[in-house]
C-alpha cells in the first residue's frame, strides 16, 4: 500500500477543498435557484414503489437511454455503470492517503473488486472513446453545435480509466505508482468543479429528477389561486422544473423526434429546457421578466403539436409539456398571446361550446338522422360524440359506423341532449377560463344524467375527460373506442382476408394512454397490420394536437404531409386511424400528395365494414 507523507496529505486536504469549493461556486446559483423556485402544486411523492421501480429502470438499469438508442445508449450505460463501480474504488483511494483504506489490494476482496473494477475501466475507455468519436467525427446533427466542454469531459474520463488500469502493470510502491495515484487524484479534481459549468451536471442531478418527475405523462399542474397564471415570468417557475431544465444533457433525443423542428419549424424542444434555463442563469427564480421575448420566442411555444414525442424520448426525466403549456398559460392568461385564428376558436368554444363553431343544433338534426339513442341513465355506455363526432363530416362517419358495431355487439348506448368541447384544445393553448367552464359544464350535465361509463372515438376527448377534468370533479370512466372493441374482439367477424392496413398510432392514445394492442387486435380481426418505419411509442404525430388542427401551420412543410407520405411509402391500400383528427389531417394530406391515395378508415368503420361483409355473406 502507497505512504503517504504529512506534505502530500496536506497538499492533498487543500485540493479538494480547492476542488469543492470550484464545485460550489456554480453550482450556488442551480442550488439559490432551486430553492427560490415555488413548489409545485399537486406534487405527490407517492406512490413511492412506482418512482422506485423507474428509479431503478431508467437510472440503474439505463433502461430508456439503451432502449431508444442502442448503441450510443449502451455506451453510455456503461460509463454509467463504471462510475458506480469506480464509487468504492475512489472512496478507497482518498482514504488510503488519508490513512484510512477501507481495504487493500491484497486482501481477498480487494484482489475481486480491484480487478471487477478493472474490467469496468476497459469498458468505460472504450465506450467515452466510442462516444467521442461520435459526438466529434460521426456529429449526428440532433446534437447542435460542437461542444469542447464535452471533449475535455471524455478526456478526463479516459484518462481516470487509464491512470487505474495502469496500477495493474506499476509496482505498487513504486515511484510509479505515487505517479499514477496523483495523475488519477488530480483528474478526479479537475473533473468536479467542471461538472456545474456543464451539461454534465446532469450527472448529479437526473437521478433526482427522474425519481421526483411528475406522475403521470403530460401532466399539466393545477393554478394556484387568482394570480397564477402560468408560466409567465421566473416567479412562476417550480421546483421541478428548474431541477429538470438543470438536467438536460442536450442529447437531442427529444428534438430528433419532435415534429415541429423535423418539418421546418422553429421549435425545438431541447431550446426550450435550454431557454428556461438560460433565463434561470441570467435573471434567476423569482424574476419578473417574461420567459418568452427573453430567451424562448412565442412563435415556437405555439408551434407545439404537444404530441409528446420530446417528454416519452427524454433520459433524464425533463417533462416537456407541461412547461410548454405553462409558457402558453403565462402568454394566454395575461393577454399576450395575440392570433387571430386562436381568439376565433376560443369564441367557438365560448359561444358554440365547441372548436368548429357549429350551432347545437347541428349536432340534433345529426343525432336524429342517424336515430342514435339519447342518454337516459338506463344504458350501458354513454357514447361521447365530441366536436368532430358531432359537427366535421369523418368524424360522423365514424360515429355512424361505431354505432352500427355498438349495435350489432348488443352493447345498450346513449348520446347526451347537450354535450359541449371537453375543452382539450383551450387546455393545450393554456386558456383556463374557456378550459374550466367547459369542464364543469360537461361535469355537472354527466352527473345529471347519471352517466356510469363513457366510451369515445376520439383520444383527446379521452386524455381530457379522464385526466385533465380532475381539477374541476370525478367524470365517469371513460375508454377509447379501440379499447371497446378489443374487449368485444371475440364477438367481432374474423375474416383475415389478408389485405395490409398501416396503422397510425395517435399520440394521445399510444404515448398519452398508452394503447397499442387494442387497435392492432382490432383490425387484425379483418386484415394483416403492418406498421410504418415510426410506430408505436415513436409514432409520428399527425399535426393536429395542441390546437393546431385549428390554428394551422405557417412555416415549414406540414407535419400531416409528412406522416402520410410515410404511411403511403408503405405501398399498404388502406391507412388505419384510430383518432378524427388524425382522420381529418390525412384526408387533406393524402388530396395533396397523391391523384390515387390510398383509402383513409377508422378501426370503426373497417370493423363495420367487416360486419357488412359478413351479413352480406351469411344472406347470399
Ligand atoms: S410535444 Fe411534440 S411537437 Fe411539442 S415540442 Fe415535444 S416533440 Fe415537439
Ligand atoms: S430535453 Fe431531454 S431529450 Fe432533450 S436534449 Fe435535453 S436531455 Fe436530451
Amino acid at each position: 500500500m502507497l505512504t503517504f507523507s504529512p506534505f502530500e496529505v496536506g497538499l492533498l486536504i487543500v485540493l479538494i477543498c480547492a476542488s469543492i469549493y470550484g464545485f460550489w461556486l456554480p453550482f450556488d446559483k442551480v442550488w439559490r435557484n432551486l430553492l427560490r423556485a415555488k413548489k409545485d402544486p399537486g406534487f405527490e411523492l407517492r406512490p413511492i414503489g412506482k418512482r422506485v421501480w423507474k428509479f431503478l429502470w431508467e437510472v440503474m438499469l439505463q433502461a430508456k437511454v439503451i432502449r431508444e438508442r442502442p448503441l450510443p445508449g449502451l455506451a453510455h450505460a456503461f460509463v454509467f455503470w463504471g462510475f458506480c463501480a469506480f464509487a468504492l474504488v475512489t472512496l478507497n483511494h482518498f482514504a488510503m492517503a488519508l490513512g484510512g483504506a477501507f481495504f487493500s489490494r491484497e486482501s481477498p476482496f480487494g484482489q475481486f473488486y480491484f480487478f471487477f473494477a478493472g474490467l469496468f475501466a476497459v469498458t468505460v475507455a472504450v465506450s467515452i472513446t466510442a462516444l467521442a468519436i461520435r459526438r466529434f467525427l460521426v456529429r449526428p446533427i440532433w446534437l447542435g453545435e460542437l461542444s469542447i466542454e464535452s471533449g475535455i469531459i471524455a478526456f478526463l474520463i479516459f484518462v481516470l480509466m487509464i491512470t487505474y488500469l495502469g496500477t495493474f502493470w506499476i509496482h505498487e510502491n513504486g515511484a510509479g505508482a505515487k505517479a499514477l495515484w496523483w495523475a488519477h487524484t488530480l483528474t478526479i479534481l479537475v473533473f468536479l468543479p467542471l461538472i456545474p459549468y456543464t451539461k454534465h451536471l446532469h450527472l448529479a442531478l437526473s437521478p433526482i429528477t427522474i425519481f421526483l418527475s411528475r406522475g403521470h405523462f403530460s401532466d399539466i399542474p393545477p393554478l394556484v389561486g387568482d394570480e397564477d397564471f402560468g408560466l409567465d415570468t421566473g416567479k412562476d417557475i417550480t421546483q421541478l422544473e428548474t431541477l429538470q431544465v438543470y438536467s438536460c444533457v442536450e442529447c437531442g433525443r427529444c428534438t430528433q423526434h419532435c415534429p415541429a423542428y423535423n418539418t421546418g419549424k422553429v421549435l425545438n424542444p431541447k431550446e426550450i429546457a435550454l431557454g428556461v434555463r438560460g433565463y434561470l442563469n441570467e435573471f434567476g427564480a423569482g424574476s419578473e421578466k417574461p420567459f418568452i421575448g427573453t430567451h424562448i420566442s412565442q412563435e415556437a411555444v405555439f408551434q407545439c403539436t404537444t404530441c409528446g414525442a420530446c417528454e416519452y424520448q427524454c433520459p433524464v426525466g425533463i417533462q416537456h409539456l407541461p412547461i410548454i403549456v405553462g409558457l402558453r398559460r403565462g402568454a394566454v392568461n395575461t393577454g399576450k398571446w395575440e392570433d387571430d385564428t386562436g381568439t376565433k376558436l376560443f369564441l367557438n368554444l365560448e359561444r358554440n361550446g365547441n372548436a368548429l363553431g357549429f350551432s347545437s343544433a347541428e349536432r340534433d338534426k345529426f343525432i336524429q338522422k342517424q336515430q342514435l339513442p339519447v342518454y337516459d341513465g338506463t344504458q350501458e355506455y354513454c357514447l361521447w360524440l365530441g366536436c368532430m363526432g358531432s359537427y366535421d363530416p369523418r368524424g360522423r362517419e365514424i360515429i355512424a359506423a361505431f354505432s352500427r358495431v355498438m349495435r350489432y355487439l348488443g352493447a345498450s348506448f346513449g348520446v347526451l341532449r347537450k354535450e359541449h368541447c371537453t375543452g382539450d384544445p383551450a387546455r393545450r393553448l393554456g386558456n383556463d377560463l374557456v378550459f374550466s367552464q367547459l369542464a364543469e359544464n360537461n361535469l355537472e350535465t354527466l352527473k345529471q344524467s347519471n352517466v356510469q361509463r363513457i366510451v369515445s372515438i376520439c383520444p383527446h376527448c379521452v386524455r381530457t375527460i379522464s385526466t385533465d377534468w380532475r381539477e374541476y370533479g370525478q367524470a365517469p370512466p371513460i375508454e377509447h373506442h379501440s379499447e371497446f372493441l378489443a374487449r368485444y374482439g371475440d364477438k367481432l367477424p374474423n375474416d383475415n382476408s389478408g389485405e395490409k392496413i398501416v396503422y397510425h398510432d395517435p399520440c394521445y392514445l399510444g404515448r398519452y394512454r398508452g394503447v397499442y394492442d387494442e387497435p392492432r387486435a382490432v383490425i387484425g380481426r379483418s386484415a394483416t397490420v403492418i406498421d410504418p418505419p415510426r410506430a408505436r411509442e415513436r409514432s409520428f404525430c399527425c399535426g393536429a394536437g395542441g390546437g393546431l388542427a385549428f390554428l394551422g401551420e405557417e412555416k415549414g412543410k406540414r407535419v400531416n404531409v409528412e406522416r402520410a407520405e410515410e404511411l403511403v411509402h408503405t405501398g399498404a391500400r388502406i391507412i388505419g386511424a384510430a383518432c378524427p383528427f388524425c382522420n381529418t389531417m390525412f384526408r387533406d394530406a393524402l388530396a395533396a400528395i397523391s391523384p390515387m391515395p390510398p383509402q383513409l378508415l377508422d378501426i370503426a368503420q373497417i370493423t363495420a365494414a367487416a360486419i357488412d361483409r359478413m351479413s352480406h355473406s351469411n344472406t347470399i
